[in-house]
Parts: structure tokens; C-alpha cells; sequence
């Protein structure tokens, strides 16, 4: 089980409380959900972005220490070894994984944290937290869809596109192992699903903290 957490403690009474919450999110690549995460980042200061380590060589536009911290094999075989990481999985030919010591530090800090990781890595993070997570998968609308946003150069193969596409079969396979689905056919709309997601899970009465305390204080003093 991952620390207690407060994660509104300055501005609630003192039984409306709650720890934070872990929020994955995992779709097929081409399914909208790093624009999702990206907007629900930056309208929501409550939650903040497990940043991954990773042995894949960085793309253009990425920038180390913010989409992933960038590490090599031995540094990261270290890392498994020394259990620095809450969960870690192959993915393409590459290592990923979550470093155990920011999601706790952030989860002690009150705050909920948001996870971009595929289905290995949900299911490992199930099996230790359960109660803290809350997980969600993104389907692309259609496949047509699908593959024109994995068609991303008109240079591509038909062969490169076919092999992205059974990558994406694959990890969508998994899509009954979440505890929600959004068809990301409009992204305004998909956000606005997330956003009720995380709230109504923010409310949920397992992560309250206080309340036993308050209902007990009131009834001894309802009984003198
Ligand atoms: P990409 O290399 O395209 O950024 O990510 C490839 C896949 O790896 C995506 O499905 C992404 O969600 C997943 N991924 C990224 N970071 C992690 C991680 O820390 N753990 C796991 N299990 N998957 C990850």
C-alpha cells in the first residue's frame, strides 16, 4: 500500500479530506491520449505527471526530464534491481518504467498522480495498489481513423503502417482489464469524461479521511 495522503487538507474541513489517487491512462499509440494528458495537466493542479524512465533513444521535440528521463540499459537494469520502480515493462523493443520515489513524494505532497503506461504496467500496479488506482483506457473512434493518425508520413510502407496498427490491436486487446473506457471521438467531450471521471473518483468514500472520527464526535456528543 502507498502512503496516506492528504490531498486537501489546506482547504477542507477537517473530515473532508482524501488521499490521492493514482489516474493511468493507456490506449493504443494514435488514440489522442498524450494531448488528453497534456490538457488535463495543465487545467488541473491537483494531479501531476508520473515522468517515466525509459531506455528508448529520445524522439525530435522530446525533452529529457520532462516526457521521460532518458537512461541508459545498465542504469536502468540498476534501478529494477534496486526497486526503485513501481512497475517496469518491455514495450517495443524497449525498457519503460515508473520511479517509485516521485509517486510517493508527490502522493505524501496530497496530490493525485497521473500515469501514461501501457497494460503490463497497470496490471503490476493493480496487484500493489489497487485502492489507490483508477484506470482508464482511450479508443481511437474507428479504425479507418486509427490508421490515418498512424499513417503519419505519406513516405510510410503499407508495411510499417500494418505493423503499427497490430501493435495497436494488441494493447487495445486489453481494454477490459480498465475500470473505464472513452471513445476519443471528440476531444473536448473526452476530456470532459476524464474530468468526471477524476472527480466523482476523488469523492469515492474509501479515500475520506476523517469522517469516522467526525461521525463518532457526534454521536457522543449527541449521547451526553
Ligand atoms: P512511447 O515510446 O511511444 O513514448 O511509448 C510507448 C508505450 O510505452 C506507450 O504505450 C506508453 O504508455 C508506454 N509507457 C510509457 N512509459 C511507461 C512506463 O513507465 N511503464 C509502462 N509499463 N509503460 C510505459
Amino acid at each position: 500500500m502507498l502512503p496516506m495522503t492528504d490531498a486537501t487538507a489546506a482547504r477542507r474541513a477537517p473530515h473532508d479530506r482524501r488521499r490521492g489517487l493514482m489516474l493511468v491512462l493507456s490506449s493504443p499509440s494514435g488514440a489522442g491520449k498524450t494531448t488528453l494528458s497534456r490538457r488535463l495537466l495543465s487545467q488541473d493542479d491537483d494531479i501531476t505527471l508520473s515522468v517515466s524512465v525509459t531506455t528508448r533513444p529520445m524522439r525530435p521535440g522530446e525533452v529529457d526530464g520532462v516526457d521521460y528521463h532518458f537512461i541508459d540499459r545498465p542504469s536502468f537494469d540498476r534501478m529494477v534491481a534496486e526497486e526503485a520502480l513501481l512497475e517496469h515493462a518491455t514495450v517495443f523493443e524497449n525498457s519503460y518504467g515508473t520511479p517509485r520515489a516521485a509517486v510517493e513524494a508527490t502522493l505524501a505532497d496530497g496530490r493525485d498522480v497521473l500515469f501514461d503506461i501501457d497494460w503490463q504496467g497497470t496490471q503490476q500496479l493493480a496487484d500493489r495498489a489497487r485502492d489507490d488506482l483508477v484506470t482508464v483506457f482511450i479508443l481511437p473512434p474507428s479504425i479507418a481513423e486509427l490508421e490515418r493518425r498512424l499513417t503519419t508520413r505519406a513516405q510510410d510502407s503499407a508495411e510499417v503502417v500494418a505493423k503499427r496498427m497490430a501493435k495497436a490491436a494488441d494493447e487495445m486487446s486489453h481494454y477490459a482489464e480498465y475500470d473505464y473506457v472513452l471513445v476519443n471521438e471528440d476531444v473536448d467531450r473526452t476530456l470532459a469524461d476524464l474530468e468526471a471521471i477524476l472527480r466523482a473518483e476523488r469523492l469515492r468514500r474509501r479515500r475520506r479521511l476523517g469522517l469516522s472520527g467526525f461521525v463518532n464526535a457526534m454521536r457522543e456528543g449527541a449521547g451526553r
